[in-house]
């Protein structure tokens, strides 16, 4: 195979980025957007010695599994990867993933897992379901105001405000924004240049309260006009925050260390379950709420409390988990290595009247050890949520000298989660439940709540 070699080939399996795989004459090739049962007409674009990459350039055959997309630049937008793949199959795709990475890089055995594994859980409306938009603001060849999102691993911004994963109001913020531009001369950053004010515009929705917020990230002090951007705003029901954040550095990280409020107060309040939280531009808040309800009601589940348990949540994050467990357990404490978020955690604490939630901050792998062997602490049940790379050796040691009954591991990466569940089950802890909960619809990412009990 060369590369410009044209060729057909039939997709047989999803790569890890959404990709489509398929073999001709015993060579893999991946064919980004080609979707699983596909017969395809591609061009090859790399090819090495015994894998390449093609690009699709029709069907030939489409797939049972392959659907309309719903956004007309799905291709071409990095946010959904596999959009293009029925919901149905996506779940399963999903399911098969952390089925074979326990397989593969855990080592448990199939007719095991058969027993253990529940079935994936799924949204009901697999769109809209994002509370979180930040949307990149630039200037098209024509001079024209854009905004929308950024091509996948580039920052071209495609223009678009109509994106399927956010909620309807992002469409209304955005073209209110852009019009308060055009109307008063508000000037769009440009990267390459460091010239322009306005960078970003981040979206956040309460779904339970309804409450909006709107933080304009700007490359200046100050935006000239707000009033008439905030008197426009405000015409939205449900607007409660209108906030800027300064940032004038050359990054790519979107929002400023500080946040000026333009009108209203400097926080939405949202609730997963019954636990109310505070939510500023700069909180970290789960993204899909629907699923997050349902992701910690599975881990308060497994954690199966009966109200005299000492909980140990790791990667609390803003306590999240914390709190939800605070309601059934004597005692929880967290801990989360960024200070804001523990200040989050606290204040969250504080507003649902929690008592019996602790919060330090400090690496997991730091703070347990140092707290169980100075203080020798204690737990009934450990909670981890932890990032991709998983839990580091230390703390999961120090977590099997402490005994807890059991441990519940929610995890974004079912592989590394593989990795960490071989070493406690081979310090005497018994895998009993697995269930993969799909937070992140037409992307590729899949979540996965597990539990571990002690053994005999
Ligand atoms: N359950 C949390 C989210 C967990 S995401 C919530 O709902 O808010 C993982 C968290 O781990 C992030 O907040 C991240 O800041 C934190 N983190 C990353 N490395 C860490 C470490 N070594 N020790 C403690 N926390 C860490």
């Amino acid at each position: 195979m060369k590369k410009n070699e044209k060729i057909v080939v039939t997709i047989e399996d999803i790569g890890v980025s959404g990709e489509g795989i398929g073999k001709v004459d015993g060579y893999t090739l991946f064919v980004k957007d080609a979707v699983i049962g596909d017969t395809v007409e591609a061009v090859i674009t790399k090819a090495k010695k015994n894998y390449g990459y093609a690009k699709m350039l029709r069907i030939l055959e489409a797939s049972n599994y392959r659907v309309e997309k719903k956004c007309p630049v799905a291709r071409q937008c990095g946010g959904c990867q596999i959009q293009e793949l029925s919901y149905e199959a996506q779940l399963d795709f999903k399911a098969k993933k952390v089925y074979g990475n326990l397989e593969r890089i855990g080592g448990f055995a199939p007719e095991f897992l058969d027993t253990v594994m529940e079935p994936i859980c799924g949204m009901e409306e697999p769109f809209y379901y994002r509370n979180k938009a930040q949307f990149p603001i630039g200037t098209d060849k024509q001079g024209n105001i854009v905004t929308g999102f950024y091509a996948g691993r580039t920052h071209s911004i495609i223009s678009n405000t109509e994106c399927a994963l956010g909620v309807s109001v992002n469409q209304e913020i955005l073209h209110i924004v852009l019009d308060f531009m055009n109307q008063h001369g508000i000037s769009a950053y440009d990267e390459t240049m460091q010239r322009g004010l306005v960078r970003h515009v981040l979206i956040r929705y309460g779904f339970k309260t309804g409450e909006i917020m709107v933080c304009l990230v700007i490359n200046g002090d100050k935006i000239p006009k707000s009033e008439k951007l905030v008197d426009k705003l405000t015409q939205i029901q449900g607007m409660t925050s209108i906030t800027y954040s300064v940032n004038k550095e050359n990054t790519n990280v979107i929002m400023g260390k500080e946040i000026g409020i333009l009108w209203g107060q400097g926080y939405i309040t949202d609730y997963i379950g019954d636990v109310k939280y505070q939510i500023s531009p700069l909180s970290f808040f789960q993204v899909n709420p629907v699923q997050t309800e349902k992701l910690y009601g599975l881990a308060l589940e497994y954690a199966d409390l009966k109200g005299e348990e000492t909980v140990w949540d790791l990667y609390c994050g803003i306590g999240t988990i914390s709190l939800f467990l605070a309601q059934k357990a004597k005692k929880v404490y967290g801990v989360e290595i960024i200070p804001q978020a523990i200040d989050d955690a606290r204040n969250n604490a504080k507003i649902n009247g929690i008592e019996n939630a602790e919060f330090f901050v400090g690496k997991a792998e730091e703070v347990l050890p140092e707290q169980y062997e100075v203080n020798h602490v204690y737990a009934d049940v450990i909670v981890v949520d932890p990032p991709r790379k998983g839990c580091d050796e230390t703390l999961l040691r120090t977590m099997v000298h402490m005994k807890p009954e059991r441990i519940v591991y929610v995890s974004c990466d079912s592989a590394t989660l593989a990795r960490d569940l071989k070493y406690l089950c081979e310090h005497g802890y018994e895998l009993k439940k697995v269930k993969p909960v799909d937070q992140f619809p037409h992307t590729v990412h899949v979540e996965t709540v597990i539990m571990l009990q002690k053994e005999n």
